[in-house]
């Protein structure tokens, strides 16, 4: 089939073309908006169905439940670092923000441990991957806390006690519960 261009006129008329009317009604809505937040705080009814914006920090937005927050590293049941320094979550991170130096662990049930462990919070895309590979539930970003403000950039490097600081007990089974986790889950 022969393929075909149908050339559209740019539409004309002097309406289209003086962008004065199109700012006009553009800055009448803005003014409305403006008279009707004035007139209602004088008599303290605000306007709040239609507002777009909420006044941070006085008004705080609910988060979803998944939202991504600040990193944490999770604990064993004997107060230590879950992590076993497999390198996943550095290994997937787009940003490179995850450093991690291991060290042999000194209890006989894990090999490995980070002996340091840092991420670079303005690096950080906030994807979730690292939690994602994480394969024994070591790293999770379900704190509901934004990366806090910083003045100097190292000061936006956590390091592993900043990041225990947040951590709590996982449970979770070492690597999963292997290739029958079906019938363990029905059970
Ligand atoms: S959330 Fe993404 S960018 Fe941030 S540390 Fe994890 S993998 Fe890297
Ligand atoms: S993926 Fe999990 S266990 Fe592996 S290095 Fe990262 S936090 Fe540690």
């Amino acid at each position: 089939m022969a393929t075909t261009v149908k050339t559209v006129a740019r539409p004309a008329g002097l309406r289209r073309k003086l962008y004065l009317i199109a700012i006009i009604e553009g800055m009448w809505v803005t003014f409305r908006h403006l008279m009707k937040n004035w007139i209602g705080n004088l008599f303290g009814q605000r306007q709040k169905t239609d507002i777009a914006t909420l006044s941070y920090p006085e008004e705080k937005k609910a988060y979803p439940e998944r939202s991504r927050g600040l990193h944490r590293l999770m604990k064993r049941e004997d107060g230590e670092v879950r992590c076993v320094a497999c390198m996943m979550c550095p290994t997937v991170c787009p940003a490179h923000c995850i450093t991690i130096v291991p060290e042999e662990a000194p209890s006989g049930s894990i090999e490995k441990r980070p002996r340091i462990f840092e991420i670079d919070e303005l690096r950080c895309v906030v994807c979730g991957l690292c939690v994602e590979a994480c394969p024994c539930d070591a790293i999770r970003m379900d704190t509901g806390i934004h990366a806090p403000p910083t003045l100097r950039r190292a000061d936006a490097i956590l390091d592993k006690e900043a990041l225990l600081s947040r951590g709590e007990t996982s449970i979770a089974t070492q690597g999963g519960v292997g290739p029958f986790w079906r019938e363990k889950v029905k059970a």
